[in-house]
């Protein structure tokens, strides 16, 4: 079964500067109305991290999602 990903954000420390959204190669990522980013297509997320990496304020943490067997 393919792995799944959680995108976590934290939008307190997110300043919309739309890096991640400009490198995640399977658009998993937007910015919302109030221009904080925000994991639209979680499912789609390959696991990269290259969206956890370029953020320069730490805002992003990608983890493996543990499915129940
Ligand atoms: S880990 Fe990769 S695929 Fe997943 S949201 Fe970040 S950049 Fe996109
Ligand atoms: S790179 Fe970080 S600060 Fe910039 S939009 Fe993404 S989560 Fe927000």
């Amino acid at each position: 079964m393919a792995k799944k990903f959680d995108v976590t954000i934290n939008k307190a420390w997110c300043k919309g500067c739309g890096l991640c959204i400009a490198i995640c190669p399977k658009k998993v990522l937007e910015l919302d109305s109030k221009a904080k980013c925000e994991p639209v297509r979680m499912d789609d997320c390959i696991g990269c991290r290259q969206c956890e990496n370029i953020c320069p304020d730490m805002a992003i943490t990608v983890k493996e999602r543990v499915e129940n067997a």
